[in-house]
């Protein structure tokens, strides 16, 4: 199985983003995915969506469309976001025969790798 190596330094804007989404995705809130690169994530506040272009999950590079995230700062969206495209690289890692078995990837554990 592929792992992904996260080569980021993960600052306290990750962490608390990392929180959120966790929160978030307990609450039941869950991102679509669109394409390779963008995904479609709940605001937490509003009755919309914001999307976010991940451009690489190992080095958290992200860009949401939200106000933080037009500001360069890290939103939860991105998180969220970020640990959807580490799910499909793994799904894609995996050999066809494999994939209906794949357990889903919650941010919590995509967090958690972040503290090894
Ligand atoms: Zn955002």
């Amino acid at each position: 199985m592929q792992t992904i190596k996260i080569t980021a330094s993960i600052s306290p804007e990750w962490q608390r983003a990392n929180a959120k989404a966790a929160a978030q995705y307990r609450a039941g809130v869950r991102g679509e995915c669109l394409d390779d690169r963008h995904y479609r994530i709940p605001s937490a506040t509003e009755p919309r969506a914001y999307v976010v272009r991940v451009d690489s999950v190992s080095r958290l590079e992200a860009h949401c469309e939200c106000v933080a995230g037009q500001h360069g700062k890290v939103c939860h969206h991105a998180s969220m976001a970020l640990s959807l495209a580490a799910e499909r690289i793994r799904q894609y890692a995996r050999p066809a025969s494999e994939q209906p078995a794949l357990a889903r990837v919650s941010p919590e554990a995509f967090a958690a790798r972040f503290a090894a």
